[in-house]
């Protein structure tokens, strides 16, 4: 069982912003930005490169949640930045599926 899962089960505890059915937004524990959200299906894909045509609502899903948080929180007028990282080249640390949200500074291209 992966963090994230422990998190959707309450197991452990996360600043949670929004909940519902299919997915979860949370505070990042580490933030890379002054605001660092992640976005999780509770479903446990482990990376986007594992979705399957069967998930294509569940992803609309959780981009439209992550443009809904960005509203609530007043920073979808400011900018942000939407960011999955896959295997690892991509950076990933957490084999459950992730939306980064990153917002509140001038975010650098390419980001390194
Ligand atoms: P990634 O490198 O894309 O797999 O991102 C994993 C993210 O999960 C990192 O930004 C971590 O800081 C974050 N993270 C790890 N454990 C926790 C936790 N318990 N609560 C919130 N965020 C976490």
């Amino acid at each position: 069982m992966t963090i994230f899962e422990k998190i959707i089960a309450k197991e452990i505890p996360a600043d949670i912003l929004y909940e519902d059915d299919t997915c979860l937004c949370f505070q990042d524990i580490a933030p890379q930005a002054p605001t660092h959200l992640l976005v999780i299906p509770k479903e446990p894909i482990p990376r986007i490169a594992k979705a399957t045509p069967e998930h294509q609502s569940l992803l609309g899903h959780l981009l439209l949640t992550a443009q809904q948080v960005a509203q609530q929180q007043d920073f979808a007028e400011s900018g942000y930045r939407l960011v999955i990282n896959n295997g690892k080249d991509g950076g990933e640390e957490v084999p459950h599926l992730h939306i980064h949200i990153l917002a509140g500074r001038q975010l650098l291209w390419p980001p390194g």
